[in-house]
């Protein structure tokens, strides 16, 4: 699925993409990630209140600096890792066979 398939993304970027998950677990744990409306989140970060938008092909964004910087953000990652535990299929972790799913 597409929430994967960023994640994977995100392994190919020069940063340390554990201690992003490590950060946005604890935000998941101690309930920072708040569901404002469809795709939209509100995450309680350390330094402020950030907006997380996610759309429709399981893209996310942030408004944080880190997130403008390298398109990651420990904010964005809990909410692929919120959405993604939701989904039904979290356990697919090969975007190109999932490929097949979305041929017409
Ligand atoms: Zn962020």
């Amino acid at each position: 699925m597409n929430i994967v398939y960023n994640v994977q993304i995100g392994l190919r970027i020069s940063m340390p993409i554990n201690k992003l998950v490590e950060k946005a677990k604890k935000l998941l744990e101690s309930h920072r990630v708040e569901p404002l409306d469809y795709g939209i989140f509100n995450v309680v970060g350390d330094h402020g209140t950030y907006t997380v938008v996610q759309d429709y092909s399981g893209k996310v964004s942030c408004n944080c600096i880190g997130f403008l910087k390298y398109k990651k953000c420990s904010h964005a990652t809990a909410v692929i890792i919120l959405t993604a535990s939701q989904g039904k299929r979290s356990h697919v972790r090969k975007p190109r066979r999932t490929a097949r799913a979305e041929r017409k």
